[in-house]
C-alpha cells in the first residue's frame, strides 16, 4: 500500500502510544477525585497543560480538551453564536472551511443567524476588501480555516485580525486543524482556535480549543466538572499527554518535516504538470503536504478508486465530505465546475519515501493512460 493521504489521518507514533500506555498504567485515578489517586492525576494534568500552553504561547486555563477538531469547531462556533446572540445573529465565512464549521454554520442559518461567504481569489486566499465590506455591527463571528484541507491554502489570518480590531463585536475563530504541527500557528491573534492531535501522529479522538481567557462561550456538552468549565466530562489525562508528546515532536522538527515533504511535493508537482490533462489546483504557496489536482474529463471518485484498486490512497476533498458533489474550494480557485468534480488531494508526510513517489508515479501513469483514452 502506498499512504498519501496524511491530511485525513497520520499514523500514532510509538512514541505517543507509549505515553498513553505509561500514563494510562500509572495514573488510574479520576482527577476529579478527591483522593489520592485523583490529586495524582490531577497534577499530572496540570503539567500536562501546563506544557502543551507553553509550547502554543497561551495559558493552562485557555485550553479546552475535545474528542478532536470537529467537536472544537462546534464547541466554538455555536459556543460563541449562542452567547452573542443578544448582540447579532451575522456570520462571515469562507466556501474553504471543512464540514466540521460549514455543517454547524447550516444548523445556526436554520435558527435564524444570517451566514455570508466571502470571496476567494484565484490564489485560493480570501479577499480582505470584499472581507471588510461584509462586516457590519451585528457581525459577531468571523470563522476562518488556517490553511484548508483541500488545497492547503495558507490565509493571511494576521491582517483578518487586524481588520477585526475594529468591530470589537465580531469574534475570530481559526479552524488550524491542517496547520498545527506543519507550520507556525499564532493563537493570541484569535479568539479561539481548534486543532486535532491525529493530524500530527496522535492519537484520533484527542483535541484541543483554545478559547481566550475571559470570553465566555456556551457550552454544547453539559455535565460534571471537567478541566474546563466549557466541556463536561471526565478529563482524558492519557489522551491529553498523547497530545503533548505529539505536539512536541512536531514542534520540535517542524523545519526538518517542512523541508522534506516540500521536496517530495516539488518533485510530485514537476512530474504531474507533464500530463496535459493534470491541472495542479493548490496555489504555490500552499503548504506542500497538500497537492490536489484534477485530471480533465475524468471524476475525481473514479481516479480515486483506479489508484486505490493499485494500492494508492488518496482523497476526493477531505474524507469527512461527499465525494459526489463538486469540491467547494476547487470551484473557488478555478471557477470551473467539471474540474472542482475532477478534483483529488494528494497528502503529504516526513515519513513519504522517495521510492513511494515513484511507484505512485507509475502506478498514476497506468491509471492516467487508462482513464483518459
Ligand atoms: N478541520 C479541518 C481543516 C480538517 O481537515 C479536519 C479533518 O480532516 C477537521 C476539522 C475535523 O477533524 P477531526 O477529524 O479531528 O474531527
Amino acid at each position: 500500500m502506498i499512504y498519501l493521504d496524511y491530511s485525513a489521518n497520520t499514523p500514532t507514533d510509538p512514541t505517543v502510544l507509549e505515553t498513553f500506555s505509561q500514563i494510562t498504567a500509572n495514573f488510574p485515578g479520576n482527577a476529579n477525585s478527591k483522593h489520592t489517586a485523583g490529586k495524582s492525576a490531577q497534577t499530572k494534568q496540570n503539567e500536562i497543560s501546563q506544557n502543551i500552553s507553553d509550547m502554543l504561547g497561551i495559558k493552562p486555563d485557555e485550553i479546552i480538551y475535545t474528542s478532536g477538531a470537529t467537536e472544537s469547531n462546534n464547541l466554538a462556533i455555536k459556543g460563541i453564536a449562542r452567547s452573542e446572540r443578544h448582540t447579532g445573529r451575522h456570520i462571515i465565512t469562507t466556501p474553504l472551511e471543512h464540514p466540521s464549521v460549514s455543517a454547524p454554520l447550516t444548523a445556526l442559518q436554520e435558527i435564524g443567524y444570517e451566514i455570508d461567504m466571502v470571496k476567494i481569489g484565484l490564489d485560493g486566499k480570501i479577499d480582505l476588501e470584499h472581507f471588510k465590506s461584509l462586516l457590519r455591527k451585528d457581525t459577531v463571528l468571523t470563522t476562518v480555516c488556517a490553511v484548508d484541507s483541500e488545497l492547503g491554502t495558507v490565509q493571511p489570518t494576521s491582517e483578518i485580525a487586524g481588520i477585526l480590531a475594529d468591530f470589537p463585536n465580531c469574534r475570530l475563530h481559526i479552524d488550524a486543524t491542517q496547520a498545527v504541527g506543519k507550520i507556525p500557528v499564532d493563537f493570541k491573534i484569535a479568539d479561539t482556535v481548534s486543532f486535532a492531535s491525529h493530524k500530527f501522529y496522535g492519537l484520533v479522538g484527542s483535541g484541543i480549543l483554545y478559547k481566550k481567557e475571559d470570553l465566555i462561550i456556551e457550552p454544547i456538552i453539559h455535565g460534571g466538572m471537567s478541566t474546563n468549565i466549557f466541556r463536561s466530562g471526565t478529563p482524558t489525562t492519557a489522551l491529553n499527554a498523547s497530545l503533548e508528546t505529539a505536539l512536541k515532536l512536531a514542534l520540535d522538527n517542524i523545519n526538518e518535516r517542512f523541508d522534506s515533504v516540500k521536496k517530495l511535493n516539488t518533485l510530485l508537482r514537476d512530474k504531474l504538470s507533464e500530463y496535459p490533462k493534470v491541472v495542479i489546483n493548490s496555489p504555490k504557496d500552499a503548504i506542500p503536504h497538500i497537492l490536489n489536482l484534477s485530471v480533465t474529463g475524468v471524476k475525481g471518485v473514479d481516479f480515486q478508486k483506479a489508484l486505490s484498486d493499485k494500492g494508492v490512497c488518496v482523497s476526493v476533498k477531505s474524507a469527512c465530505s461527499t465525494d459526489s458533489l463538486p469540491s467547494r474550494a476547487v470551484f473557488a480557485v478555478s471557477r470551473n465546475r467539471k474540474n472542482a468534480l475532477s478534483s483529488w488531494r494528494i497528502s503529504l508526510s516526513h515519513l513519504t519515501t522517495y521510492d513511494e513517489i515513484n511507484k505512485f508515479l507509475e502506478i498514476f501513469e497506468t491509471c492516467y493512460k487508462e482513464l483518459t483514452k
